[in-house]
C-alpha cells in the first residue's frame, strides 16, 4: 500500500487523482486531504476515502467540518491553518504527495512535500513559475521524486525517461489554442468569466482555464518546463494543436521526433505519476485515431494572445520576473473572474506590473515572497488606472 497525500484534493485535478485512486484501493492509502473552504467536498472525499487527516484553510470552515464529521461518525483528524498545509505533506506516512494547490498559495505546502525527498506529483505550475531555480535546487538537495502532472509537462516526461538529455534539439509544448482560437482582438474585448472557462477540450478550475483563454497558461509552461526539463526558453516552441491529442513532443539531434498521445483526460497523467514507472488502468477510453481523422498544427498568435509573449519575455528575463507576471496575473485573473476587469486588461495589467517592479535575483523563498507580495500592490494599482 501506497501512501498518499493530496494538496487541494476538491479541486478539478484533486477530484480527479481520487477517481484513479478510488479504481485501485488495494495500492493506495489516502493519509491527509487538504482544501481552501469546502467543508462538503472535503467531507463526502473523506466519507468515501477514510483519510486521517482532513485540512481546512481557514478556521471556521474546520469546526463546521469537525461537527459535520461527528455527526456521520467519521473518524478523522481536522487540522487548520496554512501551517498544517505543509505539516501533512510531510507525514512519515506519505510515500506520495499530490501538489495541486492552485495559484502561489501552493508554493510553501508544494516546498514541504520536496523536503520529505518523497515523490512529489507537480500539478501546482505556479511554484515552479515563481521560484524554479530555488525549487529545483530543493529537488535535488532532498532527492525528493518530482513527476510532472501538466499534461504537456507529462508527455515530455515520458518522451524524456530513458533518454539523455544531452541529445535534445528542441520541445515542442502543444497547446488547444483555448476557447477563442481564431478570434480577433476586438471580439474579445466583451468577453465574459463564463465564456473563459467554457474549454472546448479540458474541464478544469476557474484559474487555470482563464489563463487557458489568455494563452498564459502557456506561457507558464515554457517556465515550467525550462525548469523540469534544464531547457533554455529558446529551445521550448509553443505549437497550437486544437484536438490535444498529442500532449507535447521531444525532438533530438537526429532529427527523431518523440511524441506522447492520449485522449484529452487529466486521469492519464495522474495516473502515470502515480504508479511510474509501472502502468495503471485510469479509466481513460482507447483513443480512436481514425475516428479523430485527421491531428492539426498551427503557430500561436502572440498579437491577440500577448501574454503568451509577455510570459516567453519573463522567462528569458528570468530572476524575478517569472514571479513579478505570476503574481499580477493572478491578482488581474481574480479581478476579471469577479467582473472587475475586462477580459483583454489582463495582459495590460501583467505588462504594466513587470515594468514597473524592478527586477531582482530572490536568493530566497522569503524574498520570491516579497516579490510576489510586492507585484500584487502594483498590479492592483495598475488595475485601478486601467479602469480609471
Ligand atoms: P481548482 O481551482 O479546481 O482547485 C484548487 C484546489 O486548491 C482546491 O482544492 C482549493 O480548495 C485549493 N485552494 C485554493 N486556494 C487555496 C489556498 N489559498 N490555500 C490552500 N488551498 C487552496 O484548480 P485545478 O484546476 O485543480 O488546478 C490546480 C493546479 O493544477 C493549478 O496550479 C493548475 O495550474 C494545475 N493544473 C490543473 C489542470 C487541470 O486540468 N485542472 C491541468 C494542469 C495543471
Ligand atoms: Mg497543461
Amino acid at each position: 500500500m501506497k501512501g498518499i497525500t493530496i494538496l487541494g484534493a476538491t479541486g478539478s485535478v484533486g477530484t480527479t487523482t481520487l477517481d484513479v485512486v478510488g479504481r485501485h484501493r488495494n495500492r493506495f492509502q489516502v493519509i491527509a486531504l487538504t482544501a481552501h473552504a469546502d467543508v462538503e467536498g472535503l467531507l463526502r472525499q473523506c466519507l468515501d476515502h477514510h483519510p486521517q487527516y482532513a485540512v481546512m484553510v481557514e478556521e471556521t470552515a474546520a469546526q463546521r467540518l469537525r461537527v459535520r464529521s461527528k455527526q456521520l461518525g467519521l473518524n478523522v483528524q481536522v487540522l487548520s491553518g496554512k501551517q498544517a498545509l505543509e505539516d501533512v505533506a510531510k507525514l512519515p506516512e506519505n510515500d506520495c504527495i499530490m501538489a495541486a494547490i492552485v495559484g502561489a498559495a501552493g508554493l510553501l505546502p508544494t516546498l514541504a512535500a520536496v523536503s520529505t525527498g518523497k515523490r512529489v506529483l507537480l500539478a501546482n505550475k505556479e511554484s515552479l513559475v515563481m521560484a524554479g531555480q530555488l525549487f529545483m535546487q530543493a529537488v535535488r538537495e532532498h532527492g525528493a521524486e518530482l513527476i510532472p502532472i501538466d499534461s504537456e509537462h507529462n508527455a515530455i516526461f515520458q518522451c524524456l525517461s530513458s533518454q539523455e538529455r544531452h541529445g535534445v534539439r528542441r520541445i515542442l509544448l502543444t497547446a488547444s489554442g483555448g476557447p477563442f482560437r481564431g478570434w480577433s482582438q476586438e471580439k474579445l474585448r466583451g468577453i465574459t468569466p463564463a465564456q473563459a472557462c467554457a474549454h472546448p477540450k479540458w474541464s478544469m478550475g476557474r484559474k487555470i482555464s482563464v489563463d487557458s483563454a489568455t494563452l498564459m497558461n502557456k506561457g507558464l509552461e515554457v517556465i515550467e518546463a525550462r525548469w523540469l526539463f534544464e531547457t533554455p526558453p529558446e529551445h521550448i516552441e509553443v505549437l497550437v494543436h486544437p484536438q490535444s491529442i498529442v500532449h507535447s513532443l521531444v525532438e533530438y539531434a537526429d532529427g527523431s521526433v518523440l511524441a506522447q498521445l492520449s485522449n484529452p483526460d487529466m486521469r492519464t497523467p495522474i495516473a502515470c505519476g502515480l504508479a511510474w514507472p509501472e502502468r495503471l488502468d485510469a479509466g481513460v477510453q482507447s483513443l480512436d485515431l481514425c475516428a479523430l481523422g485527421h491531428l492539426d498544427f498551427e503557430p500561436p498568435d502572440l498579437i491577440t494572445f500577448p501574454c503568451l509573449q509577455l510570459a516567453k519575455q519573463a522567462a528569458q528575463a528570468g530572476g524575478s520576473a517569472p514571479a513579478i507576471l505570476n503574481a499580477a496575473n493572478e491578482i488581474a485573473v481574480q479581478a476579471f473572474l469577479e467582473g472587475q476587469l475586462p477580459f483583454t486588461a489582463i495582459a495590460h495589467v501583467v505588462e504594466q506590473t513587470l515594468e514597473q517592479v524592478f527586477p531582482s535575483n530572490p536568493a530566497s523563498i522569503e524574498a520570491v515572497l516579497e516579490c510576489d507580495r510586492r507585484a500584487r500592490i502594483m498590479a492592483a494599482a495598475a488595475m485601478a488606472r486601467v479602469a480609471a
